[in-house]
């Protein structure tokens, strides 16, 4: 039985799906203007876990991820840039997915763009209309806030609180907290709508697509902790007014940020690290295991130290795989004597790693029991006490807990060392260069360049 704390209730529950062993799960994706940063990182590696474990216990899992490709912010940014705003959602989109892969980010089914919504979009808010929970002014469509008594039970914030909305305030608006389903507006990328051309509210997307996807109702619903005021709540409202039905979402799901200096890392603060250039010096399992190694609902600090345990701890890992590995292809002398002792402690690993992730996903227990079990596996081997059955076995089970959390422990981490990485990061720095002399004309140099990484038996070929 897993136990899933909601934010809804604020307490841990047993997870029931609605739907007998079959679970419908939306995270909110990203807003596409940026290359995506390591915090960004933190909450859909956290997500992809969850989804891994609840594939492992049994459930069927389609798990469905928005794209906010329309916004101020890619507005904004198409401004200062030059580019389309639609053509630069998809460049950052096409980077968020590659830094999602290479972050083994692997459980996502479906990603839905806002852009491909807008009729679930204005049929959601034609509904809205119908009801009576929205109005509309000259400057766009609302949601009528005092026609929802329930908006704030998942922050637990008041209407007092909506300093968000009252930032900018709207005279058109009925009440202050009321927040926009359609803007109205001319120039900017704009769809036709019964209210004039215009484009959506960043709220009314998640809701018209998990209407289509899954209905009214399902069960898990996730994100960051920065989106349950306003942007849940907005959430609920639309959703619970326009269907009647409650709740909306059976279980709320958030995940900590990951902090610098006690900060939260963001765009705005500038106190980022881009995943990409992460990657350029750490292999992805380093980062991932850094993740795991705090609880997805508390905060996490970000620093290099922190981030150079995590890969020493890694190691140990794969050492013990190596190690077992040799072991298995060499003529030990087989001692059988601890078989039975060493069956049972596998056994116990694998009840205490369970019982940690079925707690709320508690990954860093998880990963404790892994290096308790390490350490008594290194013993038998030190006092050569272990048979090739036990190696197997005991190989097999860490291979088995690091596909439940994402590692790929059956690859032999020679593979990926950061060495590797490292030298890739340069190489891709050593081709910047180059092409950046090439757009000078400066072919002697770039030749130069080319012939060096050839005595290197690196090939360079321009296309
Ligand atoms: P955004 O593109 O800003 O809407 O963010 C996409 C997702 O990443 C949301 O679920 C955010 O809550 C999450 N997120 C953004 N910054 C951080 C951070 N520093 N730590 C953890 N999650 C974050």
């Amino acid at each position: 039985m897993i136990n899933l704390y909601n934010t809804l209730t604020r307490k841990k529950e047993i997870f029931k799906p609605m739907n007998g062993n079959r679970v419908k799960m939306f995270v909110c994706g990203p807003t596409v203007y940026d290359n995506s940063h390591i915090g960004h990182a933190r909450t859909y590696i956290s997500f992809d876990v969850i989804v891994r474990y609840l594939k492992y216990r049994g459930f069927t899992v389609f798990y469905l991820q928005n794209i906010t490709d329309i916004d101020d912010k890619i507005i904004k940014r198409s401004k200062e840039s030059g580019f389309d705003p639609l053509k630069l959602a998809r460049q950052f989109e096409k980077k968020y997915q590659d830094c999602m892969k290479a972050m083994g980010v692997e459980s996502v089914n479906f990603y839905a763009r806002a852009t491909e919504h807008l009729p679930e979009i204005i049929q959601q808010i034609q509904t809205l209309l119908e009801k009576r929970f929205a109005y509309e002014t000259d400057k766009g469509v609302y949601f009528d806030e005092s026609r929802f008594p329930d908006f704030g039970k998942l922050s637990n914030r008041k209407l007092e609180d909506l300093t968000v909305h009252r930032i900018n305030p709207d005279t058109s608006k009925k009440n202050p907290g009321d927040f926009a389903l359609w803007k109205k507006r001319k120039g900017e990328p704009v769809w036709d709508s019964p209210w004039g051309p215009g484009r959506p509210g960043w709220h009314i997307e998640d809701t018209a697509i998990t209407e289509e996807y899954f209905g009214p109702q399902y069960d898990i619903h996730g994100g960051g902790l920065d989106l349950i005021f306003p942007h849940h709540e907005a959430e609920i409202a639309q959703m619970e007014s326009a269907s009647g039905k409650k709740p909306m979402v059976s279980y709320w799901m958030h995940t900590g940020f990951l902090n610098v200096k006690g900060e939260k890392m963001s765009k705005s603060l500038g106190n980022f690290i881009t995943i990409k250039d992460l990657l350029k010096t750490h292999n992805p399992e380093v980062f991932r295991f850094f993740v795991l190694s705090t609880h997805y609902r508390s905060p996490i600090d970000f620093s290099n130290e922190i981030l150079e345990q995590s890969q020493n701890s890694l190691k140990r890992i794969y050492k013990l795989l190596e190690t077992i590995d040799e072991l298995l292809e060499s003529d030990i002398e087989e001692s059988t004597e601890n078989d039975l002792l060493c069956k049972q402690r596998v056994q116990e690993t694998e009840e205490s790693f369970l019982e940690a992730m079925d707690n709320d996903f508690n990954t860093p227990f998880a990963l404790s029991t892994i290096f308790d079990f390490i350490r008594e596996v290194n013993r038998y081997i030190n006092h050569q006490e272990i048979s090739k059955k036990s190696l197997n076995r005991s190989k097999n089970l860490i291979i088995e807990f690091g596909d439940i959390l994402g590692f790929n422990f059956s690859q032999k981490s020679s593979d990926k060392s950061s060495e590797n990485i490292v030298e890739d990061g340069l190489l891709e720095i050593i081709t910047d260069v180059r092409a950046k002399l090439r757009e000078q004309k400066d072919w002697e140099l770039s030749d130069d360049i080319r012939n060096k990484l050839k005595n290197l038996h690196i090939n360079l070929e321009d296309k």
